[in-house]
Order: structure tokens, then sequence, then C-alpha cells
């Protein structure tokens, strides 16, 4: 009995230095780690103080600030990042201002297709629609092929039947007309065969989201680009092009000339980077948006927050809309400074 006693009395003094440490360190990463962090896009391109007028601007800050506010009220609830992800996305989606949902660009045929996708960081579970033109919420189709079908890409009539038979909201193409966009539809196809834009040929929403948990999960939902033809599709709802999300390196969702996104597997490459060139975020998405991306001729950007809570918001384009919220810190951007 005696020899018991002092076997445990042992014991427990061996283990105590051990267990001092971890609570250190585990204190250590507390305070650098932010509870939570949430970043979000509303596109980039020639976004200059020159061509936005004050009133839009001023518009366009407060729909972000308003799905910030929305973000960071359900982050706190210990709302999990898919739910405030779909969330979120669902203000911009409603917005006219943004190329998502209502604010939809329109294609050749004047009419709106829409390409939408979610990933979740925990699992690396991911859905997808590409050229919708009847659901309110391109997004939360996404999260319905995610959770409700074995598939992770759902296109055209059958991603519109699936979202009935889902409950999904439905609309009237006639939903997604806006003047505005029938506007740019017209300019850029009088001038078809000059060079545009990028502000005219397109954008996208986007959101990137560290919960309570730990958990990360991204979305991206697009109208894709003005006077696009062929049922073409974008970067969008490319897991691993515009959006991606695994809770060992990081959440992205990106915006820009689609193509080259996909060709460069963007969303995917950051991760890649973290995870097997242990290269912070940062250093991650200047490489691969001002360097590989802006040397093959590859307009655009990504919004992103990796699994401690750092964002990173590069682009190479004169301005992206975009912003962050993580405790006691609120940003909204539009420029390049
Ligand atoms: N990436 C989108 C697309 O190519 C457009 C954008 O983000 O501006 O469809």
């Amino acid at each position: 009995m005696r020899y018991l006693a002092f076997f445990i009395l042992s014991l427990l003094c061996a283990c105590q230095p051990q267990l001092q440490e971890v609570n250190i360190n585990r204190k250590d990463a507390d305070a650098v780690k932010p509870a939570y962090a949430m970043v979000i896009h509303g596109g980039a391109g020639t976004i200059t103080k020159a061509n936005l007028s004050e009133e839009k601007e001023k518009a366009i800050r407060a729909k972000l600030e308003e799905a910030l506010i929305k973000g960071e009220a359900m982050l706190k609830a210990n709302k999990p990042a898919l739910d405030v992800v779909e969330a979120v996305i669902h203000i911009l989606e409603d917005s006219h201002h943004f190329n998502a949902g209502k604010g939809a660009v329109f294609n050749h045929g004047a009419k709106n297709e829409m390409d939408a996708s979610i990933m979740s960081g925990l699992d690396l579970k991911a859905g997808a629609v590409g050229g919708v033109g009847v659901i309110k919420h391109p997004i939360s189709a996404a999260r319905a092929v995610m959770e409700k079908s074995v598939h992770v890409m759902l296109s055209g009539e059958g991603a519109e039947e699936f979202s009935r038979e889902h409950g999904l909201e439905i609309v009237d193409p006639s939903y997604f007309y806006t003047e505005d966009r029938m506007e740019s539809l017209k300019r850029v196809k009088a001038k078809e065969n000059k060079k545009l834009t990028e502000q005219e040929k397109h954008g996208t929403v986007g959101c990137a989201v560290l919960d309570a948990e730990g958990n990360l999960a991204a979305g991206t939902s697009t109208g894709g680009m003005t006077n696009k033809r062929w049922n073409r599709i974008g970067d969008s709802p490319i897991i691993g092009a515009g959006t991606y999300a695994n809770n060992k390196t990081c959440a992205v969702s990106c915006t820009g000339h689609g193509e080259f996104f996909i060709r460069y597997a963007v969303a995917h490459d950051v991760s890649a980077m973290m995870e097997y060139k242990k290269v912070s975020l940062q250093e991650a998405g200047n490489e691969i948006i001002n360097v590989k991306l802006k040397n093959a001729g590859g307009t655009g950007g990504f919004v992103a927050v990796d699994k401690d809570g750092n964002i990173a918001m590069p682009f190479n384009t004169e301005g992206m809309y975009r912003a962050y919220i993580k405790p006691g810190e609120k940003v909204v951007q539009i420029y390049k400074d």
C-alpha cells in the first residue's frame, strides 16, 4: 500500500511540469488567435475614386459593413462557419451593387447565369452550382448540393430541378433584371472587339470564416462575366479555383478573371503553399496574386483567413471591395490604399 501511494505521488510529480507547459502553450496560442475572424469581398477590378460616385461608394461600404455585422453577431453566438458564410453571402447576393444574385450581370443572350460554391474546412466537403438562372440564392443551392446530394457540382436546369426539389427559393428570371447591368451589356456589346475594363466585365462576392470552434469555411457567388457565351462557367463554382477551405491551412474565396484562376488553381494553391512550403497566408497570397498570376496576365485577388485567424486580401487590380472583422477590429476597404 505504502509503495502504491509512493508510486502515484512520484507519477503526479513527474507529470506536473508537463501539464504546466501545455497550459502555458495553450495560453500563448489563445493570446494571439482571435476567437473568430471573417473576411468578405464584393469583387476586384478597375475600381478607382474617379470611376465610383460618392453615393455608390457610400452604399457599397454600408452593405459590406452590414454583412460584417451580421457575420459577427452569428460568430459571437457560436454559429458554425458554414452558416455564417451562407448568411453573409445572402446579404451580398440580395444587393444590386454586386455581381451575384440580384445584381448578377447579363450573358450574351441577356439572361443571368449564376455560379456559386461553398466548402467546409473541417471535412473537405464541398458543393457547387453552375449556370443557374432562377435560384434566388445560388450559395444556398451550392450548400444543398454539398449536404443533400452525393455530388459536388450540378449545373443548369438539373441544378435548378434539384434546388426546387429541396425547397430552395425559386424566382422568376425577371427578379435579376437591373437597369445598370442591362446598360453594361449594351456597352460591352457595342465595343465587343475593343478592350474592356475589368469592371465592365465581371465581379463576384465571397466570404471566408474562422468560427469559434476553430472550423474554417469559404463560399463564392457570382453572375460571371458580362456578355459571356456558350454556357461559359468561371472559377467561382470550381472547388480549388474560386473557393477552398481546409482546417489545416486556410479558407479562400477568389475574384477576378476566372479562366486564370482555374488554370492556376488559385484557391487550392494558397492552401497547398501553406501546407507544403510552410509559408504564411500573407506570403502565399503575395506570391500567387502579385507574382504568378500577374506575370501570366491574370487580374484579380482573393480574401482568406487562416486557421490562426490571420487575414489576407491580396489583389493586383486597382481596387477590390473587401472587409474583415475580428473581435475589436472592423475594416472596410475599396481602393489600393
Ligand atoms: N471570377 C468570376 C468569373 O470569372 C468573375 C469575378 O470574380 O470577377 O466568373
